[in-house]
């Protein structure tokens, strides 16, 4: 078969296995080229559907993604139990945690680090560590260290001074220097594809945000009593375990991901968009938490403003990661394999010809499992 859009010959099948683009007249719906509504790391989901774990988990398969979506739901039930019993030291400690320790997780499962797990968690979710200690201690001795009752999210002063460093001077900040980790990975040459820069910045983001998260609640943790009154640490739980370092991971992982894209020579308005969405969303975050709760307005529309800015950033990360999966499907020769999206047994290149999924995108063990196609008619098996 001939491809439409590539011209290249490729076996059937509904997507080109070398680019990608939907084939045939009757495509479902938009253009069959770019084809959004087959997200390329996940051809179940639209380009534009914020979801957490297709986006920033990107190597997981289908069952995979649900395993991962359990745990969480579980770690989240688990802050709701330690809240309604008043163990909110406790609470704070496993929110922190929670998506980091997953993130984790999923670096081993997918195995995005080949043969190299200390160099690489190292450079990305230490160095994202090491990055949030520094400059959280610095951001506490800068901003009115007096006023600051412990809690990163609710802050007693109220000045245009303030909210200039909290809503414009942090955020710029800490978008410049997290990324820095994942810039100084020594064997980055042996990730050059733009899905393993947005892990990467994920994990540096995410370490980020743990640091950040445990320094900034520091004095609450040490002064605290095991068993308070559960009062209004709800919102700030949800905050902490699910908005804040999925805005710190996100955010990151756009920034690295682009700073891949440059160093294959692919640098466009796409991806300048992505640092200034990543930057802008950032600084919306923390400047319309900050205003908000000086405002007093009811909390759950500080969540709500939270949950919009992360859902917006996330669909940007897929936009981005989408066209960047399309552009760099290199030819890795025809190769037997599962396709980890539909699980058909597929003779692919690029893309499962089945559900369109990009295979760089496959996890490790996947990749390493693709068998060349033989075309002599002893096939490997018989020569043993
Ligand atoms: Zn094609
Ligand atoms: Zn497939």
């Amino acid at each position: 078969m001939r491809c439409d859009h590539c011209s290249s010959d490729v076996p059937d099948g509904v997507f080109c296995t070398r680019c990608g683009a939907h084939q045939g007249t009757t495509v479902e719906f938009g253009d069959a080229k770019t084809r959004e509504h087959r997200y390329a790391a996940h051809p179940g989901e639209h380009v534009a559907q914020p979801s957490v774990f297709t986006t920033l988990f990107p190597h997981l398969g289908h069952h995979k993604i649900h395993e991962f979506r359990w745990a969480f739901t579980a770690g989240l039930a688990g802050i709701l139990v330690l809240y309604l019993a008043g163990l909110i030291s406790a609470a704070i400690l496993v929110s922190a945690f929670l998506v980091p320790v997953l993130y984790l997780i999923y670096l081993y499962e997918a195995q995005v680090y080949r043969d190299e797990p200390a160099i690489v968690l190292g450079f990305t979710l230490g160095g994202g560590i090491v990055v949030g200690i520094v400059v959280t201690v610095l951001e506490r001795i800068i901003y009115n260290p007096l006023q600051y009752n412990g809690n990163p999210f609710s802050n007693a002063g109220v000045s245009i001074g303030g909210l200039l460093i909290v809503g414009l001077l942090m955020p710029v900040a800490q978008e410049a220097l997290k990324p820095l980790p994942a810039l100084f990975l020594p064997n980055r040459s042996d990730f050059p594809e733009t899905v393993d820069g947005l892990v990467f910045g994920v994990a540096a983001g995410l370490g980020f945000s743990l640091a950040e998260a445990l320094i900034g609640f520091s004095s609450v943790l040490t002064s605290l009593p095991a068993h308070v009154a559960p009062g209004n640490w709800i919102y700030d739980l949800t905050t902490l375990a699910v908005f804040s370092p999925l805005l710190q991971g996100s955010a990151t992982g756009m920034i690295v991901a682009t700073i891949w894209r440059y160093r294959r020579g692919r640098l466009g308005g796409r991806e300048i968009g992505g640092v200034a969405m990543a930057v802008l969303a950032h600084i919306a975050f923390s400047a319309g938490t900050q205003v908000l709760k000086d405002t007093s307005v009811n909390a759950l529309f500080i969540l709500i403003w939270q949950a919009a800015i992360v859902g917006a950033l996330l669909i940007y990360i897929r936009y981005l990661l989408h066209h960047a999966l399309l552009d760099e499907a290199a030819h890795m020769g025809y190769a037997e394999t599962v396709c980890p999206s539909c699980h058909m047994h597929i003779v692919a290149s690029g893309f499962c010809p089945n559900c369109g999924m990009a295979l760089t995108a496959a996890p490790n063990s996947i990749k390493r499992g693709r068998r060349p196609r033989v075309e002599s008619p002893v096939q490997p098996a018989e020569k043993r």
